[in-house]
């Protein structure tokens, strides 16, 4: 790279990290390459079956501190970078950050003292406006398909973003500001180089955001498979995210705006990718009609299955080495942590760039 060039960046990878860093990215006198192994219209990463949650206290639960931390910086660039998005594209994102709201059955209440517990033992001390305790009256102010239950927990500051906009306005937005997009082109990563069946490339820089497609990188990543079920229902409208606490089976629910809801549960140790299981659909199936009856005439319009990549101890990972950088891990926190995550990659490719020049 002289001076006057700008220095070439290759993104291996068009999920959701290698999408939201071509965009960051591409802001600046970069040229950027996104090398994508499928079609970018039709995304077939762990992004696209995702719900979108976004949900920092309701992860720390069963999560590390450093997962909330960087859910909370999120939180606050999604706002941002959401309403730039927006401006951009000239389209709504569908970002909506209205809190979630946490339900149990009668014989299983103590799940959400137990919730409350476990926050206290991982923060200390809790705010009224981070957790708030709902009666029945409360409750159904909020939420008021959850007429059958009289009580819950409220969590204010938790959001969710319709990935199914979001990822096509990524797009979008890297076409405009003239990304190179090579789809259908599967690649390996190296130092400051990606490999193809029929040779190769250079770059001063390459970051691998292959997610799952990055084993040959990553010593341990695995896949955990995800199910989720799409519902349409006339009868029952949420208003937030809901989530139903059960001992052995909670069920999320995410309302859309156009009147479905994705629903999920599953976590399996598995990177099975064929379709979802009539047990799983089952249980999704009863666990959202026990939320409200009137779900049952809700119509399935769709399943979704795919595995969430992990590190061994199921943290996030960034690996710097001069001309390349991996990041990956992201499990089942990808749109909690995403754009922490980029944040850091975009530091890291400046101080490598400065060294280069
Ligand atoms: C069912 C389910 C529900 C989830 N719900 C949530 C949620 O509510 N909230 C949340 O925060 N997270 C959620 N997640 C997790 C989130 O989806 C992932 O953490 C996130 O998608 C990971 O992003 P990524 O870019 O690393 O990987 P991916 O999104 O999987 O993208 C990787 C991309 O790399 C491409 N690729 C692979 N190999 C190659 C190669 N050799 N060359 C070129 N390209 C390649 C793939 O085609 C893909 O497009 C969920 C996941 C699942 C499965």
């Amino acid at each position: 790279m002289t001076s006057e060039t700008k220095a070439s960046i290759a993104i291996a990878g068009g999920g959701l990290l290698g999408r939201l860093l071509a965009w960051r990215l591409s802001r600046r006198e970069l040229d950027i390459t996104l090398f994508e192994a499928g079609d970018l219209s039709m995304p077939e990463g762990a992004c696209w079956a995702a719900a979108g949650m976004i949900s920092p206290l309701s992860e720390l639960v069963q999560g590390e501190k450093e997962i909330y931390t960087l859910g909370l910086e999120s939180l606050k660039l999604w706002m941002d970078w959401s309403k730039q998005l927006e401006k951009q594209t000239g389209r709504e994102v569908e970002f909506r950050q209205a809190g979630s709201v946490l339900v149990a059955h009668g014989k299983d209440r103590s799940e959400l003292a137990q919730f409350l517990r476990d926050l206290h033992g991982k923060l200390g001390t809790l705010e009224k406006d981070q957790v708030q305790s709902l009666d029945a009256r409360g409750l159904r102010a909020l939420e008021p398909a959850l007429e059958r239950f009289d009580q819950g927990l409220f969590l204010r500051g938790e959001a969710d973003i319709n990935n199914h906009r979001l990822l096509p306005l990524l797009l979008s937005a890297l076409r405009q500001q003239g990304v190179t997009l090579r789809e259908r082109t599967k690649v390996g990563c190296e130092q400051n180089r990606v490999c193809f069946t029929e040779g190769q490339e250079q770059f001063d820089c390459v970051i691998d955001c292959r997610g799952l497609g990055a084993k040959d990188g990553i010593e341990g990543l695995r896949g955990v498979r995800g199910e989720v079920m799409v519902v349409e229902s006339r009868e029952v409208v949420l208003q937030r995210p809901v989530r139903l606490l059960h001992p052995r089976y909670s069920l999320y629910a995410v309302p859309r705006r156009d009147g479905r809801t994705v629903i999920g549960a599953t976590e399996i140790e598995s990177e099975d990718m064929s379709p979802i299981s009539v047990r799983s659909s089952m249980e999704l199936s009863s666990a959202l009609f026990s939320l409200n009856p009137a779900f049952a005439e809700a119509r399935i319009v769709e399943t979704r299955v795919n595995c969430r990549p992990a590190t061994l101890d199921n943290r996030p990972l960034i690996h710097n080495a001069r001309g390349q950088i991996r990041v990956n891990g992201l499990y089942r926190h990808g749109y909690l942590l995403a754009p922490a995550m980029v944040q850091q990659v975009e530091e890291i490719v400046t101080e490598q760039l400065l060294q280069v020049v």
